[in-house]
């Protein structure tokens, strides 16, 4: 049975994600409980029941239990001991085991591997002679990342055969806790697939999302991404796969990287709505908040259809100034999160600019 018109959906995380998950379940007719301790949060200005408190104090978890019909969450580091406490109580999805696999690095790797997806070469790293050992089985070059809490490209190191200066030290510089060096990937572009999968198993995704990284932060997403029908059909079928191993219910954004001859090689795994899909609210019917919704509540899934092609950039820092400017073109559509301190780099809102589909890379740049 589906959740019935004003039933709760009890939300872990306050940020923009969690806003616009709000404003999803809103226009479904459901009310919304947000757990996050920042009384100024995003999500805090448009749902009806805010709880500010920490993701693991047991009386703020039991009142969210107790004001919710089921459960989501809007960020990976979610404490799972937190997300395992509700489940006993209400039903909550994506599950914990989801979150278990997309917070270690390490951990994500091996699952994928396991699932038949294929991974950049890594290593686990606890010492500087770890580390050294795995540069020189990757030729020298490779990338160093803290294997939990990172995002936006914090917590890593990249080493070249040239540049080779600082491997020891690194460990500690790094924060002496668990490490994964990654190979250097030559990819020649990198992409995002959006997928979700209901209660009763049925599976969609969206089209893939070419992704340009600045230091680190996703700036730009732009869809159809430069990839063949065969590339498409291969990142559907591991988000698929994905999907399907963890019994998961809700959206999961997974990326990838592409390699020269279209080739696979999946990034990361984020068991929720991911900035990279913030396109589909202007350029497709069903947003991919209003598809997690649809998914969590036992609504039937809906269309992923583009009506349009779409580049959707990130507003970072000051550039949500250029909101009135933007507001004046008929093609743009702007979100903007709410947020009012503008530190450089914080997102602030995005924008998607549409174009007609089949438009390519010289319409858009036209
Ligand atoms: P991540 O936090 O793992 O998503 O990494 C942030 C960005 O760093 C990615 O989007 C890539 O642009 C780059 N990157 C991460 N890992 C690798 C890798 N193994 N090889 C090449 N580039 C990487």
């Amino acid at each position: 049975m589906p959740l019935a018109p004003g039933a709760t959906i009890g939300i872990l995380g306050g940020g923009q994600l969690g806003r616009m998950l709000a404003m999803a379940a809103a226009r479904l007719g459901y009310r919304t409980a947000v757990l996050e301790p920042d009384r100024h949060c995003p999500a805090a200005q448009v749902t009806g029941t805010h709880i500010a408190a920490a993701y693991d104090d047991p009386r703020a978890l039991e009142q969210l239990a107790a004001a919710s019909d089921v459960v989501t969450y809007e960020f990976e580091n979610v404490p799972v001991g937190a997300a395992r406490f509700l489940s006993e109580q209400v039903p909550l999805y994506p599950p914990p085991e989801a979150l278990e696999a997309a917070q270690d690095r390490l951990s994500e790797k091996i699952f994928l591997n396991s699932t038949g997806i294929s991974t950049a070469p890594f290593v686990s790293v606890d010492s500087d002679e770890d580390l050294v050992r795995g540069l020189a089985g990757f030729g020298g070059s490779g990338v160093l990342k803290t294997r939990r809490m990172g995002y936006d490209g914090k917590g890593q190191m990249v080493f070249r055969p040239e540049r080779q200066k600082g491997v020891k030290g690194s460990f500690s510089r790094m924060g002496a806790v668990p490490l994964v060096l990654e190979g250097l990937v030559p990819f020649s572009r990198e992409i995002s697939v959006i997928a979700a999968r209901g209660i009763d198993g049925a599976m969609i995704a969206y089209d893939p999302a070419e992704n340009v990284h600045r230091d680190g932060i996703l700036f730009r997403s732009t869809v159809p991404a430069s990839v063949s029908p065969a590339t498409t059909r291969a990142a559907h079928q591991a988000a698929f796969a994905i999907l399907a191993a963890l019994d998961y219910v809700g959206v999961i954004g997974v990326e990838f990287f592409v390699l020269e001859d279209g080739a696979l090689l999946a990034n990361e795994i984020a068991p929720r709505v991911h900035n990279s899909g913030h396109w589909t609210e202007a350029a497709c019917t069903v947003s991919q908040f209003e598809q997690h919704i649809r998914a969590i509540s036992g609504l039937p899934l809906g269309d992923t259809q583009r009506h349009s092609d779409c580049v959707m950039t990130n507003l970072l820092g000051a550039s949500q100034d250029k909101a009135p400017e933007l507001l004046r073109r008929s093609d743009v559509v702007l979100h903007l999160y709410g947020k009012v301190d503008a530190r450089p780099d914080r997102k602030m809102g995005h924008f998607t600019k549409l174009f007609p589909l089949g438009a390519g890379a010289e319409g858009r740049n036209g």
